[in-house]
């Protein structure tokens, strides 16, 4: 099937978030973990690559991403999007604008649009300002983040000093008037050569003009929400074949897993919940681990009914993580523990299991590179921004669903599985 939309993401979770949205039109949607080193092959209507440079030198993200656009250029694709993160997470050096500047001109286009907003999970940009819920972006927890601190909330600022070209708004009271002025001020902007436009969007009913009015360009950029409308707009333009593939469930045993490393306060919450269920559960002690190796706890598992969905989960309240990582370093801590659970998600596929649930970010690369996943078909969403994924783990059909920090409701575990009832 030849790919419609070709997306480069910045980094892994953010790709989820894309695929997950793009993926609720009901298109099928594929993620790859990184570049495949391989020419495309059972490609989908819309792709995503999932890249790690956010925070890499400028000339290392440049360069993934223009191998990432060769390879959805391969796959057919003759629009792209390069999704970056709702808070324009960046430093003066890029990497939004540099790599958006090499697509531009890889593409031979002349102007792309920067639409980051996100009204659903409270991002909007109004005047070309960047608010997190009811706050500025720059008065926001992310002035302090530790590796893209935000120190101003206007994007023409903070995307000038990244790109050679200029930087221009097409205002709210633009967006508000639709799809037609919208373009017309683009086309204006592109006339005074105005290469990098910062779109206002306050609520979805922007985001849907803006796909809109900007669907043709070669290259759109943002974060995800600007890209949930093109699917439909893109079947209504007839793009996408009457028959294009729709997401498929496939038979899988009922044989189940779940993975928690993540230390959230929600999956704290998660963890409590799902115990008090009466599931198995085994907790990881990352002391223990540095002490005596993952052995008891995959003894644990191999002993377990996997039709029982067991828990294994080193997840824990914060003045305990500080413990383990007092005594081992937070490196350390966070390793075993991914490696811990990466071990558990092997044995658990060799025993039979092909139900997958993991929380944590970081827990989700360790398991999918153990399970050696490096795609992803995107299916049905359990919670907003977390959906289940169907891969092949050693030649067999698995479901994953990777879970980020806080993202979920209480019951998440158990909405999971019950989501996945029937396959
Ligand atoms: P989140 O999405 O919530 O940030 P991540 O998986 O990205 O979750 O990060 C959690 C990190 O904490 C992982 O590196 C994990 O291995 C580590 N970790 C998990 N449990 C513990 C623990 N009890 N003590 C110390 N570190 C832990």
């Amino acid at each position: 099937m030849t790919t419609v939309l070709g997306c480069i993401a910045d980094d892994f979770t953010g790709a989820t978030d894309l695929a997950g949205l793009l993926a609720r039109s009901g298109v099928k949607v594929s993620l790859r973990m990184g570049v495949p080193d391989s020419a495309p092959s059972d490609t989908a209507p819309f792709e995503v690559i999932a890249l790690k440079i956010r925070t890499v030198p400028a000339d290392q993200a440049v360069e993934q991403a223009l191998k990432a656009l060769d390879w959805l250029k391969a796959a057919g694709a003759e629009r792209f999007f390069w999704k970056y993160c709702s808070t324009f997470d960046s430093t003066p050096q890029g990497n939004i604008g540099p790599v958006a500047e090499a697509l531009m001109a890889a593409l031979g286009t002349d102007q792309t649009i920067y639409c980051p907003a996100f009204p659903e999970n409270g991002r909007a940009i109004f005047m070309g300002t960047l608010f997190v819920g009811q706050t500025p972006l720059a008065e926001s927890p992310m002035k302090d983040h530790p590796l893209t601190p935000m120190r101003d909330s206007n994007l023409m600022r903070l995307l000038q000093p990244q790109v050679t070209r200029p930087v221009g708004l097409a205002d709210r009271l633009t967006v508000a008037k639709g799809p037609d002025a919208l373009r017309a001020e683009l086309d204006r902007l592109a006339a005074e050569g105005t290469a990098h436009v910062v779109v206002d969007a306050v609520a979805d009913a922007d985001l849907t003009t803006i796909a809109a009015a900007c669907r043709d360009m070669p290259l759109m950029t943002g974060g995800s929400a600007v890209a949930m409308p093109l699917p439909a707009l893109f079947a209504a333009d007839g793009l996408l074949a009457a028959d294009a593939p729709g997401l498929e469930t496939p038979k899988l045993g009922k044989g189940a897993v779940i993975l928690s490393g993540s230390c959230s306060a929600m999956t704290n919450k998660q963890v409590a919940t799902y115990k008090a269920t009466g599931r198995p559960a085994f907790q990881l002690d990352p002391l223990s681990l540095a002490n005596d190796g993952h052995a008891a706890a995959v003894d644990w598992l191999a002993a377990q009914d996997l039709s029982k969905a067991p828990l294994i989960y080193a997840t824990a309240e914060p003045t305990s993580v500080r413990a383990a990582q007092d005594k081992l370093g937070v490196q350390r801590a966070g390793e075993i523990v991914e490696q811990a659970l990466a071990a558990c998600a092997i044995a658990a596929r060799d025993a039979g299991a092909q139900r997958f649930v993991v929380a944590g970010g970081e827990t989700s690369g360790a398991v999918t590179q153990a399970l050696g996943v490096d795609r992803l078909d995107i299916g049905a969403e359990i919670a907003p921004g977390v959906p289940w994924c169907f891969a092949t783990s050693d030649g067999t059909p698995i479901a994953l669903t990777l879970k980020s920090g806080n993202f979920g409701a209480e019951r998440f575990f158990t909405d999971a599985l019950d989501k996945l009832e029937g396959a």
